[in-house]
């Protein structure tokens, strides 16, 4: 199945598949496979601009970045549990004519990253002074999600997650769920989100008692201990049964729009199960080993959903320091072209995303294209703004800053960038 736009396709005006076509966002291809995201050089900025702006967040909160592979040996996803409880979700494995089959067998493509965050932790000898460790990586997870349920960047196979683990002691994991959820708040209030719903996730034993990690007295340490928190922070929440992983209970947050409607934004799950079995210790004050407990947690879910429901939620009108360009110049005439590249080199020093119309279109073509593309700034330069270095700017809601000096303008676009503001 192909996730691009065609013709016969009944989706809304403001559906993200059909801005991400307007803005060149991204695509899909048959010939790649269903529900792989290609991201076209406009999308790539949007993303990197996420990506920087996480990467240096985490790393004030305390987060080391790391990298990790995209395929592990069926061994690894056998110890992780991965094989026996989360299967269905993976990709089959690959190639069993590989060459090295006897020595080393099958590789899976991950669906977590978690096992290998593991194992770089295992890579060496902790000691309790060192916990709480905060690993962190956007990572390319793969889940072979049925091809009916994909759905544009809402739903994809090959998907971004901004995925952390926090490896801490039993008397920090308390204080560790609360920061995160401090700080995912934070993390989402720069996109605009503010209204917040959160879920208690809990196991389905009902139903699904097959899914879950078997252990009792540590599944109910866990749900207690997250109820604890929940109530510490005085967070009104409501319990999603069967939302659990199955490794141990959740907090799901998901952000609410003007709409009432839910979006899923951050996970946090408490896991008191596989620190064990993936054989994970520190020396503790005792001298003695001591296992350590574990939260996986994504503050934004993916990154393509997250910016497929953004995209729709601004209707494609991005705030400046996402907007791919951000300031579009057009020459009255093509004896004003020489003015606009300079103007242009002026504004990307500055590490301002300008450029520069140089068609042979009309003006007013050009400024409809501009239009369209949801360009935050454009920039009409004509005889009066060449002879006394003033630009003429349209704002992308419709405003209009006549003959200003272009110095003042630069540092009004600076400013909107450097504060992530959402106006003009
Ligand atoms: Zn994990």
């Amino acid at each position: 199945m192909n996730n691009n736009i065609d013709e016969k396709q009944n989706i809304s005006e403001n559906d993200h598949r059909r801005i991400g076509k307007e803005l060149d966002l991204f695509s899909f291809s048959d010939y790649v496979g269903s529900g792989l995201a290609l991201w076209h050089p406009n999308g790539a900025i949007i993303r990197g601009e996420i990506e920087s702006f996480w990467k240096k967040e985490h790393q004030k909160a305390g987060y080391k970045y790391v990298y990790s592979p995209v395929v592990g040996l069926k061994q690894l996803w056998e110890k992780s549990g991965h094989l026996d409880h989360f299967a269905d979700c993976m990709y089959p494995p690959m190639d069993m004519s590989l060459k090295d089959k006897e020595e080393q067998g099958a590789y899976y493509v991950k669906p977590m990253s978690c096992p290998f965050h593991v194992a770089i932790y295992n890579a060496s000898v902790h000691s309790y002074k060192e916990l709480p460790i905060k690993y962190c990586e956007l990572g390319n997870v793969y889940r072979y999600e049925a091809s009916g349920g994909l759905q544009g960047l809402l739903r994809v196979r090959c998907i971004t997650q901004d995925d952390a683990h926090i490896i801490c002691r039993q008397d920090q994991f308390m204080e560790e769920l609360s920061k995160v959820l401090d700080f995912g708040f934070a993390f989402n209030k720069v996109f605009g989100y503010d209204k917040f719903k959160v879920y208690f996730s809990i196991r389905d034993l009902k139903n699904k008692k097959d899914k879950y990690i078997e252990n009792e007295p540590v599944w109910q340490m866990a749900e207690q201990a997250i109820e604890q928190v929940l109530k510490d922070k005085k967070l009104p929440y409501d319990i999603d049964v069967g939302g659990a992983k199955f490794y141990g209970p959740a907090i799901d947050v998901k952000a609410v729009d003007e709409n009432g409607k839910e979006w899923q934004c951050m996970t946090i799950q408490l896991d008191m199960n596989l620190p064990e079995k993936w054989g994970m210790s520190y020396i503790g004050e005792d001298g003695q080993k001591h296992v350590p407990i574990m939260l996986h947690r994504a503050i934004l879910g993916s990154l393509e959903r997250f910016i497929g429901v953004y995209l729709e939620r601004c209707e494609g009108k991005l705030p400046v320091w996402l907007s791919p360009i951000q300031v579009k110049i057009l020459p009255v005439s093509d004896r004003h072209q020489e003015q606009a590249l300079q103007i242009q080199e002026q504004l990307l020093a500055q590490d301002i995303r300008a450029e520069a119309d140089l068609s042979s279109n009309t003006i007013s073509y050009q400024i409809r294209n501009a239009v369209k593309k949801k360009i935050p700034y454009v920039i009409v330069i004509g005889d009066k703004e060449i002879e006394n270095n003033h630009v003429s700017v349209r704002l992308r809601n419709g405003e209009q800053l006549d003959d200003i000096p272009l110095a003042d303008f630069m540092k009004r676009v600076s400013a909107k960038i450097k504060n992530k503001s959402i106006d003009l």
